[in-house]
């Protein structure tokens, strides 16, 4: 069997045109969504991400702010152009592109994001919302991962989800939405880490594989169910380019549906990102 590739570029397209009409919608009655993205430091990664989510941006009719601030900025800065940004009537996401230099206590900058404003969905306020099955926006990446599953129709109510990898962007968040007793979830979710017994004890039960390990190659072909779909969050830069979590080629041999890296997940984080904008902007249109 060769797997379905579920083609997450293509898929956010879908999601941005879609977004498109909404923020045309709200231009008629007198909004125009924004988004403020902030950048500390000069980890490359951060600014080829942050610079996808500018373009996208733009792409939607969604309007950007652009705050670049040097890895030495006192965490006291940063809070206070929070609060400005938080005060700005014209902003209404904000988004703090991760990780932060480690002198910046990550967790007060994510607190002080206003929740009404928090388009990453990281504040403790919409991720406690999430978890208990009334959510005002999901992180980016996993509602990306469950769109891609809802618009690939791919089967989640009842079917066993194995998340590999516990972080709080991705394995957390993604477990909490697939859980909910909802269209698009209703699963039976296994979230396995590095405490895991027998990672593939857990993997070869999976009728939905969601790698998001960050280590290149870590899910391979005997780990994996025949027929089982398999979503790959990993994005790691080796000698060969950019590879994910999965060892695509083997896999795709087993599994039914498979999403590439690059152009599988990624797209549609961004993508999600202007949908969680466009939604926080509607919230202030009476
Ligand atoms: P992270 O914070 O580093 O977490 C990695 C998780 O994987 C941890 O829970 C860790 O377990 C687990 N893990 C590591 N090695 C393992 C092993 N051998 N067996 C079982 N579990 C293992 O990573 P993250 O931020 O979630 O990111 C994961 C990957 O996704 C990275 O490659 C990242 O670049 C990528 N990513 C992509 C997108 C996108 O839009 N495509 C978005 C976010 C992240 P412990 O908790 O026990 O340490």
């Amino acid at each position: 069997m060769t797997a379905r590739i579920i083609d997450g570029k293509a898929m956010a397209a879908e999601v941005r045109a879609e977004v498109a009409v909404r923020v045309k919608e709200l231009g008629e009655r007198g909004v125009t969504p924004g988004l403020a993205t902030v950048l500390v430091g000069d980890d490359p990664a951060s600014h080829v991400y942050v610079a996808g989510k500018r373009k996208a941006c733009a792409e939607v009719g969604i309007k950007a702010w652009d705050h670049d601030l040097p890895a030495s900025v006192p965490e006291p800065d940063l809070l206070a152009l929070l609060n400005d940004l938080n005060e700005d009537a014209a902003v209404h996401g904000i988004l703090v592109q991760l990780p932060l230099p480690e002198h910046i206590d990550e967790e007060a900058v994510l607190n002080a994001v206003l929740p009404d404003k928090d388009a990453d969905g990281f504040h403790p306020y919409n991720l406690g919302r999430l978890l208990s099955g009334n959510k005002l926006i999901a992180p980016a990446t996993p509602a990306g991962i469950q769109q891609m599953l809802i618009r690939s129709d791919v089967e989640t109510d009842g079917s066993d989800v194995v998340i590999v990898g516990r972080s709080n962007i991705v394995g957390k968040p993604l477990a909490a939405l697939l859980v909910q007793k909802e269209a698009g979830a209703n699963a039976t979710v296994t979230v396995c880490h590095t405490g895991t017994k027998d990672l593939e004890e857990h993997t070869l039960q999976a009728d939905i594989l969601v790698a998001a390990i960050g280590r290149a190659h870590a899910i391979t072909a005997p780990m994996v169910k025949p027929g089982a779909v398999v979503i790959d969050v990993g994005i790691n830069r080796t000698e060969n380019g950019l590879v994910g979590d999965v060892d695509f080629e083997a896999v795709k041999e087993v599994a039914s549906a498979i999403t590439p890296v690059p152009g599988g997940v990624g797209p549609m984080t961004i993508a999600m990102l202007l949908s969680n904008t466009t939604t926080l902007a509607a919230r202030t249109v009476s």
